[in-house]
């Protein structure tokens, strides 16, 4: 999941971990790590490796903006779609144009920042 710097350092500011800790750069955009272990987010609480596992968000109150707006994500055409990858798409609404203005704006300033 990509963030943005200022997401990363309210991260760093509630959990106490380095950016270096929980992040990495995915084509130059911010992004979070996934456990070695979990395979899942580093913030994920779960203890198995399973894509699906369930598990619980431990920084739920301060997670970035993409992780709100998922499973809303923009295709190669910078259209938003409900992420194949998501096992519960099919309990979330049809994404609006709202929603793409949204993504549309992080994905710029994730750009920006990269
Ligand atoms: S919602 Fe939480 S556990 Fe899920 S990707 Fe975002 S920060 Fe990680």
């Amino acid at each position: 999941m990509p963030l943005t710097k200022a997401e990363a350092a309210l991260l760093t500011r509630r959990t106490g971990m380095a950016v270096e800790d929980f992040t990495w750069r995915n084509n130059g955009i911010l992004t979070l790590l996934n456990d070695a272990n979990t395979r899942a987010c580093v913030f994920l609480l779960t203890d198995s490796a399973d894509v699906h596992a369930e598990g619980m968000c431990s920084v739920y109150e301060v997670r970035p903006q993409g992780c709100r707006t998922y499973p809303n994500v923009l295709n190669h055409k910078d259209e938003v779609i409900l992420d194949d990858g998501c096992p519960h798409k099919s309990q979330f609404p049809e994404p609006t144009e709202d929603d793409a203005i949204v993504l549309l704006n992080l994905e710029e300033q994730l750009l920006r920042e990269g």
